[in-house]
């Protein structure tokens, strides 16, 4: 497996947001969002086998909350659905962060998919896989990143339509970050001002999560590896 990074931190985003977790970053992806902080997973990174992540991870934990993320991990599913298999075995809960572009029916049933579906801003709109909806399960999280107006009243309305409040744990609405953020840990480097966010939210009576990235609150915006 091409493998970017494996670290302790704790989990920034999701309905996990705050918990220590064990993060496994694979290498490659293949969109190009436009507000991208991961484009050091592009190449690079080091050939492990699955032994070898599976040894690294137990090094750091025995158990608790670990997450495949990237790059786009899936890319590498041959190798990583095995992997997971075996970490579930270990009685570790799995998050898998996915850009919901690639298929997932290989995925663990038990694993707590959390699936980006692109909105138009992110400048790769219509990647989402449909098919992926059918893979989706109640502890699932769904997750769009919102630069503007435009991208909210998208995700709002791909939400109503699918029916996603009730198909899933949460739908994770949450402002895209700048990719090259002032050093300050706030919210004046997000593209959608939160406040502004929350209030559409309210007003549509939309059951979803406003989410930020919090570890981008606790270190500084830039920092890479937390
Ligand atoms: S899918 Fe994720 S890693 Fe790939 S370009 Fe988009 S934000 Fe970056």
């Amino acid at each position: 497996m091409q493998i970017i990074e494996i670290y302790r931190s704790i989990q920034g985003e999701s309905s996990f947001a705050g918990v220590p977790c064990i993060f496994v970053r694979l290498a490659t992806c293949n969109l190009r969002c436009v507000w991208c902080d991961s484009e050091y997973t592009f190449s690079g990174g080091k050939k492990l086998t699955a032994d070898e992540v599976e040894g690294e991870v137990l090094r750091l934990s025995s158990g608790g909350l670990l997450e495949f993320t990237g790059g786009e991990p899936m890319l590498q599913e041959r190798e990583l659905a095995p992997l997971m298999e075996r970490l579930l075995h270990r009685g570790f809960t799995l998050l898998l962060e996915t850009s919901g572009e690639r298929p997932l029916e290989r995925v663990p049933k038990a694993v707590h998919k959390i699936v980006d579906v692109k909105c138009p801003g992110s400048g790769e709109g219509g990647s989402f896989r449909m098919s992926n909806l059918e893979t989706l399960t109640p502890k699932d999280e769904v997750k769009f990143v919102l630069m503007d107006r435009n991208d909210y009243e998208f995700a709002r309305d791909f939400t109503r339509q699918h029916g996603l409040e009730e198909k899933v744990n949460s739908v994770i609405f949450s402002p895209a970050f700048r990719k090259i953020p002032s050093a300050e840990r706030d919210s004046t480097n997000c593209h959608l001002d939160p406040c502004c966010l929350a209030a559409w939210i309210l007003a549509d009576n939309l059951n979803v999560r406003l989410g930020l990235q919090i570890h981008k609150f606790i270190w500084e915006p830039a920092m890479k590896g937390v």
